[in-house]
């Protein structure tokens, strides 16, 4: 089974949805993550059509993310 990992901290990343512009074609933090725990999903039903995701199954909460992100948009908590 897969569990969600909240890293050494016990931290995690969340993205604070108003800051986030949520295009995937520009976001840092996709590219920042070497887990490829960062990720869009297309949605019709958020004003943007997406938005970043984190995929905490995926992610170890090493904060690079948030260190990253170009809108200061992830908050790790
Ligand atoms: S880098 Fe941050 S603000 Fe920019 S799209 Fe990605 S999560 Fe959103
Ligand atoms: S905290 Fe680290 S592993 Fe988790 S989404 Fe951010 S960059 Fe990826």
């Amino acid at each position: 089974m897969v569990t969600a990992n909240k890293g050494v901290g016990g931290v995690k990343p969340v993205i604070l949805k108003k800051k986030c512009p949520a295009q995937a074609n520009i976001c840092k933090a996709i590219i920042a993550c070497s887990n490829n725990a960062v990720i869009y999903v297309e949605d019709d039903k958020e004003p943007l059509g997406g938005r970043i995701e984190i995929d905490y199954t995926k992610c170890s909460g090493c904060g690079t993310c948030a260190k990253e992100c170009c809108g200061m948009a992830i908050k790790m908590e």
